[in-house]
């Protein structure tokens, strides 16, 4: 680390960084600038970026539109807190979104992570069901390859493996995860298990089209409208997170709407900033809401994180959503996915790849296993491309305003790696 600059040296004996075993981690590359799909190291080198730092910089990084949002709310009122107060960002921001989201998923919930936005639709799918008078239903029905969050009740319903639910016996609560019904047996399976257990259950909560950090794994919308009907017949609510599949990602605005499925709870988060600040939201349908609505404070959802609502990440988020209404985004999704098949092709076939998929504006290289992340990554960036594999799999979830020649230089990357024989 000899060149790498003096904060980097110095912040590195207290930082404490994330999914990273400090002790053999690659120090992290420090970045200095950050401008449309490109990001710029300390040392001069620039990178392409291949996931939008997490899916969240849909538009790509410091889109002069988003920035002027930002200034100008800064200047005038930064934050201020949601209890007893309310600005118009926020309030414009549910509006739009209301607007956006099919049927009557109208009321929104603001927080500021998207493992918060999936505990308060945890939380309100209960509370919902106490309010009606029903005791017993504190239980929530996931699905194996699913990730809904790193806090200790989300992680209960990711998982078992990636939420480490051994790891962590006697901590979590006990929630049902059970296999997502991808055909008539495994329906069949869920659906033995919903008569045994459907008493006990709030919920059932799924990722609607791609199951995403825990494994980019595809399934069809068949699956969501099974949920929905399963729901409907066993009287459960059916919650999407959509804090991966959200704005765009998937080709529709949102996953649901693929599906033509209105689900009772949609989580968001992820892009709706644009990749600028913390927000997330989890917005409910009227009948959930009914049920809050009450003359007894106790039915009331007790919930309210500090920045709730904070002034400056609704102003950009409202930003975002005009970029989604002046630009063709969902035809620059699709120009992604015909690129990234393309792109991607070459990879099928290469050693050790068992399958290549994609879906609107992601791709997917899945490996039978991946020996050494490490030095696959290191590769990745000598090739001058920004490229995070987990587990099994190189996936690329780019801004929507990359271009053709981003795309291939991104797959070109992946291909070439993998054709020099994967560590
Ligand atoms: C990222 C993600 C979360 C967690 O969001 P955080 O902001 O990291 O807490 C939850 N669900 C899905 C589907 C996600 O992709």
């Amino acid at each position: 680390m000899t060149d790498s600059p003096g904060w980097l040296n110095e912040g590195m004996r207290h930082i404490w960084l994330p999914y990273s075993q400090m002790k053999h981690a690659d120090p992290p590359l420090p970045v200095v600038a950050t401008e449309g799909t490109r990001i710029h190291l300390a040392d001069g080198r620039v990178l392409i970026d291949g996931i939008a730092s997490w899916w969240t910089a849909c538009h790509g990084y410091n889109h002069p539109h988003l920035r002027a949002a930002l200034e100008a709310q800064a200047a005038r009122m930064p934050h201020v807190m949601f209890g007893g107060l309310s600005h118009e960002p926020a309030l414009t921001l549910a509006s739009r979104l209301a607007k956006l989201l099919p049927g009557d998923l109208e009321r929104v919930f603001f927080a500021e992570s998207g493992s918060v936005a999936v505990e308060v639709a945890m939380k309100m799918a209960i509370q919902y069901w106490l309010n009606k008078g029903e005791r017993g239903r504190s239980k929530i029905l996931s699905f194996t390859g699913g990730y809904h969050g790193d806090t200790i009740a989300t992680m209960a319903v990711c998982d078992p493996e990636e939420g480490m639910h051994s790891l962590f016996t006697g901590l979590l609560p006990e929630h049902f995860v059970q296999p997502l019904p991808r055909d008539a047996e495994s329906l069949a399976a869920l659906e033995s298990f919903l008569d045994r257990h459907a008493g006990q259950i709030a919920a059932i909560l799924v990722e609607p089209l791609v199951q995403g950090a825990g494994g980019m794994v595809f399934h069809d919308a068949s699956t969501l409208r099974s949920l929905r009907d399963l729901t409907d017949r066993y009287g459960l609510l059916l919650i999407f997170d959509e804090i991966f599949t959200g704005f765009g990602r998937t080709g529709h605005m949102f996953a649901c709407q693929a599906a033509g499925v209105v689900p009772d709870i949609i989580t968001l988060s992820k892009a709706l900033t644009g990749g600028t600040l913390p927000l997330s939201a989890t917005i409910a349908r009227a009948r959930v809401f009914d049920a809050f609505w009450s003359d007894d404070p106790m039915a009331a959802l007790m919930h309210g994180p500090t920045y709730m609502g904070n002034a400056l990440a609704c102003a950009v988020a409202n930003a975002s959503l005009d970029l989604f209404d002046s630009h063709p985004r969902m035809e620059q999704v699709a120009a992604i996915n015909t690129w990234l098949k393309a792109g991607l092709e070459p990879c099928r076939g290469l050693p050790g790849v068992l399958d290549v998929r994609t879906l609107g504006a992601i791709g997917v290289v899945q490996m039978d296993r991946i020996g050494d992340l490490r030095s696959l990554k290191r590769l990745l960036v000598a090739e001058g491309v920004w490229i995070r594999p987990f587990r099994d799999i190189l996936y690329l979830t780019p801004a929507f305003t990359a271009t053709e020649e981003d795309v291939m230089r991104l797959t070109g990357a992946i291909t070439r790696v993998l054709e020099r024989g994967h560590p």
